[in-house]
């Protein structure tokens, strides 16, 4: 018998240190047992389908020339084109890229749409660079990658520090290379542009429905629960709103200026008005600014991590208090920290069905496109919501029934119906 020769964690690290990709590994590991006969076929999600890393030489506003990095990964096409979004942030990398590239296939899979997984990113810091040079950056990444992307390939969406905007500028650039007008080659676009209602509070909103149900499913109820929201973006923003309306306390939000605390609940509106006004959340009224050690400490019925990776992990993991965690944001919980919170009993809805709401409302855009056939927005909101609910029924029995957590029943569900797919398929040649 030969070895095997791609382990996926060597012994000498741990998933930590890895960063993202190494927690999707570790994920990875913890549902194989549960796999069965495709446990054969586990291999195809330990490694990207296709991985392409472009060079963007842009010229700047001051007549200088600049090189950005820019990736996009796909990491499982089994069960339909690859789909994910673009982030603009100075510290992505291949490696992070290549985790949210498979949180997709797993998230695609497990809420039953029919995609596979990609994401792409630059990295830079678009806080830097005028409007102007981030058209013709996203314009020259767009072209960079066109020969991958497309409504049958792979179909880019907004992510952190893109948005509406991006996207027009993504669809106008592969339309004009393409010599048509192609609308559904991105999805979370201007509403002008075969965009759909709904899709900017999608994935906060999914949040909320899937928060509603595990706080029902803990015998918690809404009216007056405590709740605490890292990021108060697109993700965050739209949760809070929806959570402080059904007559939650939302007790503490922190955003890149710093987190507000006020126990009776923060004024949300005015909170977004301020946020709006000033560009963050900081000096807003009727709240205390508490440290970042004190915010992850608060005891609270609710805790949505909704910025980016690893923020719940070693260090703080102990601290928290919350008895559900709603990831908003993709692997915000390392697996060490999963482990901490898990042994005290604190429920963990995963990343891959709560922040699902935003590439499912992407599917009805994508849908949309190609029948040139627009839905209303209750409409859209009332697919979500039953889609959503749907998912989150089924993973709380596949967890019930195997006793695992709500990661790992998302997992199997995922992996299986990927894996299923993958083996129906079959290697090609
Ligand atoms: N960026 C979002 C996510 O991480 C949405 C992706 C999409 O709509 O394709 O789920």
């Amino acid at each position: 018998m030969t070895e095997h020769p791609t382990h996926a964690i060597p012994s000498y690290l741990n998933a930590e240190a890895l960063g993202p990709w190494g927690s999707y590994l570790e994920q990875v590991e913890r549902v194989t047992p549960y796999l069965g006969k495709l446990s054969k076929w586990v291999e195809t999600l330990k490694r990207p389908k296709r991985s392409l890393i472009v060079d963007i030489p842009v010229e700047l506003d001051n007549g200088t020339i600049a090189h950005f990095e820019g990736y996009r990964v796909q990491h499982n096409t089994s069960r339909g084109p690859g789909k994910g979004g673009v982030r603009f942030h100075q510290e992505v990398t291949l490696s992070e890229v290549m985790a949210l590239a498979a949180w997709m296939s797993v998230k695609c899979a497990a809420v039953s749409l029919p995609f596979g997984g990609a994401k792409g990113g630059i990295r830079i810091d678009p806080r830097n660079y005028s409007r102007g040079e981030l058209e013709r950056i996203t314009r020259r990444y767009t072209s960079e990658i066109g020969s991958i992307i497309g409504p049958n390939k792979d179909i880019p969406a907004p992510d952190v520090n893109t948005n509406a905007q991006t996207m027009a500028w993504m669809m106008d650039t592969y339309s004009m290379n393409e010599g048509g007008t192609t609308t559904g080659v991105v999805t979370g676009k201007p509403v002008s542009l075969g965009g759909s209602l709904g899709r900017v509070e999608a994935t906060g909103r999914g949040v909320y429905v899937v928060g509603c149900e595990a706080a029902h499913d803990a015998g918690i109820a809404i009216e007056g629960a405590r709740i605490v929201i890292q990021g108060f973006g697109n993700v965050g923003g739209t949760a809070a709103r929806l959570f402080y309306d059904a007559g939650a306390k939302v007790i503490a939000i922190q955003d890149h200026t710093g987190a507000l605390h006020n126990a009776n609940g923060l004024d949300v509106l005015a909170l977004t008005k301020h946020a709006e006004e000033t560009g963050g959340i900081a000096g807003a009224p009727d709240a205390e600014q508490i440290s970042p050690a004190d915010f992850w400490a608060l005891e609270t019925e609710l805790l949505i991590p909704a910025a980016l990776e690893s923020q719940i992990n070693l260090e703080n993991a102990n601290t928290v208090r919350a008895k559900i965690v709603v990831e908003g944001a993709n692997g915000p919980t390392t697996p060490d920290a999963d482990d901490i919170l898990t042994s005290k009993g604190t429920i963990i809805v995963p990343d891959v069905l709560a922040n699902a709401g935003g590439v499912t409302v992407s599917y009805f855009e994508w849908v949309q496109d190609f029948s040139s056939f627009f839905w209303t927005e209750p409409e859209i909101n009332h697919r979500l919501e039953a889609m959503m609910r749907t998912a989150y029924t089924s993973v709380s029995a596949v967890a019930k029934e195997h006793a695992v957590s709500l990661r790992t029943a998302a997992f199997i569900t995922a992996c299986t119906r990927i894996l299923e797919a993958r083996e129906v398929r079959g290697l090609y040649p």
